[in-house]
């Protein structure tokens, strides 16, 4: 029985290399010379003026807020199917997460309720694409536009992909990355936030550094983080965008596969592959089971672990969070979509050092679960 992880990244590129020049040069902190080739290539590669290296994905969204200066009184719409990364970034800086329900087939937030929703506190909308599709940008703009709101743009799962053509991590006021290990490309722990806004960055990047004054070190005039990103963290990240057309063509081909050998499973719910606006590119291989199967997702799990297979449950809604439920926030609201996929939601081994074997094995498996 061969084991299947549910993740697994691929390093065998320039990664071990570079990681060498950081020892060899003794450059390993974020004065390295990586880190400004990893943001500068990484600038282009999105098609932005600035980029910021961080030190994971969850801090660039408490630098975005913080940056647009989100604070007491604001709201920020964002979707309640997403990490907690998201909402954390929002309530910490003493704003509100208002959230919106997921469309059933993408999974995305539904744009309908995000309109519902804007009131005249609400700051920014916060979009955060799922799972390798994209949200429908077009509509989103043209109602950020019109009640002149900011988006954040939440791009972790997204690296590569395009909307309309154009790169996810290209529409936010400020765009953010993660670069945690199952994501497209990785530096382990690491995350980036992109703009067009020359202040904008140049507020990111002082908020990295703990907002040291230029004029004088060690003065401060307002309180920063320390979330600078290490120049052997960038040196993986310098070999890993080396590869990324190849990273998400491997990705689709996995995705392709999966949806050739389970769609005739009956009852099961797979990712949309293509829309008119973007072609998936399967961050993960999210499957969502139909009413008529007679058992949750954290069964079928518990199955797969039995078998050695790696699988992870979808997100669980930002409204059902006992933190969040603690605090008062979002009590008896109900997002009737986003409950039910975190019940019917998982994810099956989608990393991109999976081989054609290991996703027979885990076809062979769920047919054996499901039929
Ligand atoms: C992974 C992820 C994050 C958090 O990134 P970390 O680097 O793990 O902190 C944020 N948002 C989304 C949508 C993610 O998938």
């Amino acid at each position: 029985m061969i084991p299947v992880p549910v993740n697994e990244p691929l390093l065998d590129g320039n990664e071990r290399a570079y990681l060498n020049e950081c020892i060899d040069s003794g450059w390993i902190s974020s004065e390295g010379p990586f880190v400004k080739e990893f943001e500068q290539q990484m600038a282009e590669r999105m098609q932005r003026k600035y980029a910021i290296a961080v030190c994971n994905g969850s801090v660039a969204l408490e630098a975005a807020i913080a940056a647009l200066n989100i604070g007491k009184g604001d709201e920020v719409i964002m979707p309640t199917f997403t990490i907690i990364s998201c909402a954390t970034a929002v309530v910490r800086a003493g704003a509100v997460p208002v959230l919106v329900d997921s469309d059933p087939l993408t999974w995305n937030m539904n744009i309908d309720d995000v309109a519902a929703k804007i009131t005249s506190r609400t700051r920014a909308i916060m979009v955060v694409h799922i799972y390798g599709l994209p949200v429908n940008m077009k509509p989103l703009i043209a109602l950020a536009e019109k009640h002149k709101l900011a988006i954040i743009e939440d791009a972790a799962e997204m690296h590569g992909q395009t909307y309309r053509g154009k790169p996810c991590g290209s529409f936010g006021d400020i765009s953010t990355f993660s670069f945690y290990p199952n994501k497209h490309i990785t530096t382990g722990e690491g995350g980036m936030l992109l703009t067009d806004d020359k202040k904008i960055a140049e507020r990111c990047r002082s908020l990295r550094n703990l907002c040291f004054l230029p004029s004088q070190r060690f003065l401060h005039q307002e309180l920063g983080w320390n979330f600078r990103m290490s120049n052997m963290q960038a040196a993986l990240g310098v070999a890993q965008l080396e590869r990324l057309d190849e990273f998400i063509r491997r990705k689709r081909e996995m995705g392709k596969y999966y949806q050739e050998a389970l769609q005739d499973i009956p009852g099961l719910q797979l990712p949309v592959a293509k829309t008119d606006y973007a072609d998936n590119i399967y961050w993960v291989f999210g499957i969502v089971l139909d009413d008529e199967i007679p058992f949750d997702a954290r069964d079928v799990m518990a199955r797969l672990r039995d078998e050695k297979i790696g699988s992870r449950p979808f997100f669980w809604p930002m409204h059902e969070q006992p933190v969040f439920q603690e605090m008062n926030l979002f009590t008896g609201q109900q997002f009737p979509v986003a409950e039910r996929i975190a019940r019917r939601g998982f994810y099956i081994p989608s990393g991109l050092a999976i081989t054609e074997e290991q996703m027979s094995r885990v076809v062979t498996v769920l047919r054996k679960i499901l039929i």
